[in-house]
């Protein structure tokens, strides 16, 4: 599957659930999905991890972590959920922080840059920042204009500069 395939899969899934505003509701959009959500303390350099227990898809997500890298560490997650569920079948799939700039050599790095991928467009999608901007450039050199994007989509600031790089 494509970058584009995996902003596709996230647009889809916020038009099943009718979300046409930001915030999107990440938690609410696990629930549907079927993903059970456990907040928890983990180390901190692992931001969050995946599996299928019993058939049923269970997502870890560090609570210790700032709200907006919570939310995410879900989407991410999510991500691998609609994207690779098979990989969540029999192992434990664990994220580690920072896989962005790691070299993507290896095939595993794929499912990261897609997973990444999807995340981004479920929680900053392409039509609702284009209405927000209403035509607009972003500049990126502007942190306040960042800052408040950032704020009104509830993610990290670096993720909302990363949105834009594309
Ligand atoms: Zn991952």
């Amino acid at each position: 599957m494509s970058i584009d395939g995996a902003r596709q899969a996230a647009r889809d899934v916020l038009k099943q659930y009718g979300i046409t505003t930001a915030p999107v509701p990440v938690d609410r959009i696990a629930r549907e999905l079927g993903v059970r959500v456990q907040f928890a303390p983990f180390d901190n350099e692992l931001s969050g991890m995946a599996h299928i227990r019993d058939g049923v898809v269970v997502v870890g997500v560090n609570s210790l972590h700032a709200p907006n890298r919570q939310r995410f560490t879900l989407a991410h997650e999510i991500g691998h959920v609609v994207l690779h569920r098979h990989i969540l079948e029999g192992a434990v799939h664990v994220d580690r922080v920072l896989l962005r700039d790691r070299n993507s050599s290896a095939g595993t790095d794929l499912l990261e840059i897609q997973a990444n991928a999807f995340a981004s467009e479920l929680l900053m999608p392409t039509d609702i920042l284009e209405a927000t901007l209403g035509g607009r450039q972003v500049v990126l050199d502007d942190d306040v204009e960042v800052a408040t994007l950032a704020k009104k989509f509830r993610v990290s600031e670096s993720a909302m500069r990363f949105r834009f790089f594309k």
